[in-house]
């Protein structure tokens, strides 16, 4: 006798042994009862969960002898024919195969001969998104007019690509993914049945590598059974299986935890030798730094779909890491699984990937850093309080403390910076208006420039960015100069020999730039665009002019004392 496949020898013969879609086969018992059959439903979810079978339930239900009824006997001719697909009055089409409007055509054909006496003609369509457009038509006006028992059902994995005119006319069900508690209570029921000895966390790996259809869990056991007999372990499975095991991932949490690179480089070298496939190896770190996840942020078991000993090892591995890092593990391993896909030269990915995950310095809590920052600041505020007690200026009768504070350029002063560096541009400008000697009233005609050079420089960064802001060509085009004199009015911005483009744009455009200059800085400056043919810009220069990230940090590094403090506090580095 030639062999049965489990998936078909143990195919539901009644609504009540379908696993895990009560919420469907509970709601068509309850129609067929009441005898309120749509014309037309709309089965959608995963593959092999049961949505062609619940069809041909249906359909046994309905023709069955002593039906309609809930429990199709099995035993009468119709039951008979349905389950060997041999029914004159069901007919299971492949939408994949028949998708044209032909197929469709014949469909409406068959229509005009009715079904045998007291039955319902059945049109199960499989795949029904695979349809063309044509055929949805043809098959909208036959659901628009439906005639009398004559029943559609409809099943589909891609409900979103059905036309909402044919959703609009079904009764819509959606079958869920199974769980795989639940593939594994069946599995274990089929083995049983089949006398076969299986242990449990074979039916968990099963389960697992089956992803919610049922139908593959059934056959991934009948590969199982052909290959290690009647007794099957563990070991089998995940060999057969190509799985990776679960001990190689508790690994890397342990040389995460130790620092331990040479043991990484190792374990890369070892997932080479031993042939395991490299992507499958980095999802299944990916999914063990989600588990430990899962344990850190739920606290409890349910969520875990692993047996209860690894449970337990979650929970006491979540308390090695932090949420930050484990999403970052995560980050990493699903890059480099992408990087792999798309290389030749997966095993440097794995082991660059490993490497990174073990250097890994651990992630400071942002709450944490704040108010780390917020003590240094007050720290150095009130070491600039004792070198520079308040002072009040006197010609404006203003109180004015100089003080070190946050100033939006400067950023935040350096503890034991120099009290002109301290002070905001604000009192800058004031200073340097001060300094300025009187002017007569008829000469105040044209305001005088109350900015001082040191401050425009300072600013620099921040004017080419709000003129990008505003006009974002010109805004880089102007981030290729930097400002080299100022001349009363005149500012001088010097551009680099090759850059006779970049003063021509804004040359054209110097009036733009000019009124966002002074809607920033406050003051009406000329611009004058000068070619540096000495080469000094380089020199002068203090910010590069097109600045990549890491350089930026390292500047930031270099002038914000506060920044350098919390690198070095925290062993920080600069993540993308
Ligand atoms: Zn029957």
């Amino acid at each position: 006798m030639s062999y049965v496949v489990l998936a078909r020898k143990y195919r539901p013969m009644f609504f009540d042994d379908v696993v895990g879609q009560q919420h469907v086969t509970k709601t068509l018992q309850n129609a067929i009862e009441q005898n309120r059959i749509a014309n037309a439903y709309l089965f959608s979810g995963p593959r092999g969960v049961g949505k062609t079978t619940v069809a041909r339930l249906l359909a046994k239900a309905l023709n069955c002898e002593h039906g309609p009824t809930t429990k199709p006997c099995n035993k009468c001719s119709s039951c008979i024919e349905i389950n060997e697909s041999r029914s004159l009055d069901v007919f299971e089409i492949d939408g994949a195969s028949n998708r044209g409007i032909d197929e469709i055509r014949n469909l409406r054909e068959s229509l005009r001969y009715s079904p045998n006496p007291g039955k319902h003609r059945i049109y199960i369509i499989d795949e029904v998104h695979m349809l063309t457009n044509e055929a949805f038509n043809a098959l909208l006006k036959t659901l628009e007019e439906p005639p009398t028992n004559v029943l559609f059902i409809f099943a589909t994995t891609e409900a979103h690509k059905v036309p909402t005119t044919i959703l609009s006319r079904c009764q819509r069900f959606d079958f869920k993914r199974m769980s795989n508690k639940s593939i594994a209570d069946q599995l274990r029921e089929l083995a049983v049945k089949e006398k076969i000895e299986i242990d449990e966390e074979s039916l968990r790996l099963i389960a697992n590598k089956a992803d919610g259809s049922m139908r593959d869990g059934e056959s991934i056991l009948d590969q199982v059974i052909a290959f290690a007999g009647t007794k099957i372990d563990s070991a089998q499975v995940a060999d057969l299986l190509g799985i990776i095991d679960q001990e190689l991932f508790f690994q890397v949490s342990n040389l995460i935890k130790k620092g331990d690179v040479h043991g990484g480089v190792d374990l890369a070298n070892m997932i080479f030798t031993e042939g395991y496939n490299f992507n499958e190896f980095l999802i299944g770190l990916a999914e063990h730094f989600r588990n430990i996840l899962v344990a850190k942020a739920t606290h409890s078991a349910r969520e875990l779909d692993v047996s209860e000993e690894h449970g337990k090892r979650y929970f006491s591995q979540a308390d090695d890491f932090q949420v930050e890092d484990l999403l970052r593990l995560i980050k990493i391993a699903a890059d480099a699984e992408n990087l792999i896909r798309r290389s030749s030269n997966g095993r440097l990915h794995l082991e660059v990937a490993l490497v990174k995950m073990i250097k890994l310095t651990k992630s400071v809590q942002l709450s944490q850093l704040l108010n780390n920052i917020e003590d240094i600041k007050k720290k150095s505020e009130q070491q600039a309080l004792v070198n520079h007690p308040p002072i009040v200026n006197n010609a404006s009768h203003t109180p004015y403390i100089g003080m070190a504070t946050s100033s939006a350029s400067s950023g935040i002063a350096d503890s034991n910076g120099a009290r002109a560096d301290s002070l905001s541009p604000f009192s800058k400008r004031l200073e340097t208006l001060k300094k300025q000697p009187p002017v007569h009233e008829a000469e105040t005609e044209q305001e005088p420039v109350t900015i001082e050079f040191s401050e425009i420089e300072s600013r620099w960064k921040e004017i080419v960015e709000y003129v990008k802001k505003k006009k974002i060509a010109l805004g880089s085009f102007l981030s290729e100069g930097w400002p080299t004199q100022l001349e009363g009015k005149t500012l001088v911005v010097t551009f680099g020999a090759q850059n006779g483009f970049h003063i021509n744009s804004i040359e054209r455009s110097q009036k733009v730039i000019e009124k966002l200059i002074a809607e920033i800085l406050n003051v009406k400056l000329i611009l004058r665009c000068v070619k540096d043919e000495q080469g000094v810009l380089d020199k002068v220069r203090k910010i590069p002019a097109r600045v990549d990230k890491k350089t930026q940090f390292s500047q930031l590094l270099e002038e914000n004392s506060i920044v350098k403090k919390i690198v070095e506090t925290f062993d920080a580095e600069l993540i993308d």
